[in-house]
């Protein structure tokens, strides 16, 4: 028996198909949406929908930006010789909140993981290998510890040592498995200082 009409239903199915949105709290989302004024829903898709149009890739570090080039990447005053690798923005969400590092990023939006089929040409290594012809002292690879972000690290390595860069990994602090960006800060900041060479 369907307990709601086909609108309330379509709504509740979207929000649940979202990432960490169960039936239940689908349900109180969409309650709560019906219940607001439509000028307030309106802003809502609005933004989505302008944010969707809108955001794109930085075109230095692949990160998510409005502009051609993101905040971390314009700033001067970053060390831009230092490249910290990482899977996603929030992980490089999850850095720049500890607010103590100092060079750029590179996000890769995805591992390899040869079990899901996705291979390097399909995420953000070309990107990466482009920026290494500039003047780079180091690459800091700070995927997760997963098995794909630990065969994604290797991968890296192997390409960016022949070239006379200096590689490190960050340590091993971090939970087997962990996204960066459920970590506390402590911990990335220590996974960060105890990086080594590889
Ligand atoms: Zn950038």
């Amino acid at each position: 028996m369907e307990l709601y009409n086909g609108l309330i239903n379509n709504l509740i199915e979207e929000l649940a198909s979202l990432p960490g949105i169960g039936v239940k709290s689908a349900q109180r989302l969409a309650f709560h949406i019906i219940g607001l004024p439509q000028s307030r829903v309106d802003h809502i898709a609005n933004t989505m929908m302008k944010a969707r149009a809108g955001v794109r890739y930085c075109s230095e570090c692949c990160n998510l930006s409005d502009a051609d080039t993101c905040p971390i990447c314009s700033n001067g005053r970053r060390d831009h010789s230092t490249i910290m690798v990482v899977e996603s923005p929030r992980d490089l969400a999850a850095y720049e909140k500890t607010g103590r590092y100092e060079g750029v990023y590179h996000v890769l939006h995805g591992a390899i993981s040869p079990m899901l089929g996705i291979g390097p040409g399909d995420i953000r290594l070309k990107e990466l290998m482009t920026r290494l012809e500039g003047d780079i002292q180091e690459v800091i690879i700070a995927t997760n510890s997963s098995l794909e972000g630990e065969t994604t690290a290797m991968y890296i390595s192997k390409l960016v040592k022949p070239i006379g860069i200096k590689v490190t990994r960050i340590a091993s602090g971090v939970p087997v498995g962990g996204d960066l960006e459920n970590i506390d800060e402590v911990t990335l900041l220590r996974a960060l200082e105890g990086r080594t060479e590889i």
